[in-house]
């Protein structure tokens, strides 16, 4: 294949703009904001499941409250009752005697239960703090993630513009390049390879890979408009006074 030497070196203009494009939609789809979103939705979960779990608690809680207060007023009413008939005149002593074993009893048992009331009380108190903690830290990541998708979006929309631009400047290029090389060039970076790269100091400027001395001086030998391809990575082997040949 013979290509004018002036046309096989849009190649490598080609090649320079779609390396550009590739770092930029590398960054476009890794933008870092992305990721510091995904890492606080992960935290809005934990905490939110931080609250739900207080909230349980707190149910179970108020449950138990409910429970021992009305064993409290329960036991309150039988002592009151008790202290009546003990007021009353003409009691036998051993029912006397009974009756003051059962309000000794009922008096200790109602002091565990309002000990353990208390102690409901300091969990609740806990449990309410707790609650407030997880639904305080859930209102500050949402901020942060909505301060993060702000900078995501002018982030994105800053690499979306260059790409723009740089997607135009590819067509102007494009516009003037052979079209069999253009063949060549699309026929490589479809199957992930490189679709030109300068010869520079006897290496393959896409693939890097060292020209040994026969390869060299066949190129050396070959015709300026000769169409050469890299050994290694098959890109278009494109020659400029820099090729040092
Ligand atoms: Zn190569």
């Amino acid at each position: 294949m013979k290509v004018q030497a002036a046309k096989q070196r849009i190649m490598l203009e080609v090649a320079e703009v779609d390396a550009d494009l590739a770092k930029l939609r590398h960054r476009r789809a890794n933008l870092p904001e992305d990721a510091e979103i995904a890492g606080l939705q992960t935290q809005i979960d934990t905490a939110r499941d931080d609250a739900v779990r207080a909230d349980i608690a707190a149910e179970d809680l108020d449950r138990e409250y409910r429970r021992i207060d009305g064993e409290i007023s329960g036991m309150r009413t039988r002592e009151e009752h008790d202290s009546q008939l003990l007021n009353q005149a003409g009691m036998a002593p051993k029912a006397l005697s009974e009756l003051q074993h059962e309000l000794a009893g009922l008096s200790r048992r109602r002091g565990v239960a309002e000990d353990e009331l208390l102690e409901l009380m300091e969990q609740q108190e806990a449990t309410t703090a707790e609650k407030s903690r997880a639904q305080a830290a859930v209102a500050a990541l949402l901020a942060d993630v909505e301060r993060a998708t702000a900078a995501r979006d002018a982030a994105a929309a800053d690499l979306d513009a260059s790409i723009a631009d740089l997607t135009k400047r590819r067509a102007d290029i494009v516009v003037d390049a052979p079209d069999e090389l253009l063949a060549v060039y699309d026929r490589q970076t479809a199957h992930g390879k490189p679709g030109a790269g300068l010869l520079r100091q006897r290496r393959c400027g896409a693939c890097r890979m060292e020209l040994d001395r026969g390869t060299l001086s066949a190129i050396a030998a070959a015709d300026e408009d000769d169409v050469l391809r890299c050994e290694e990575c098959g890109a278009l082997l494109i020659r400029t006074h820099e090729s040092g040949l």
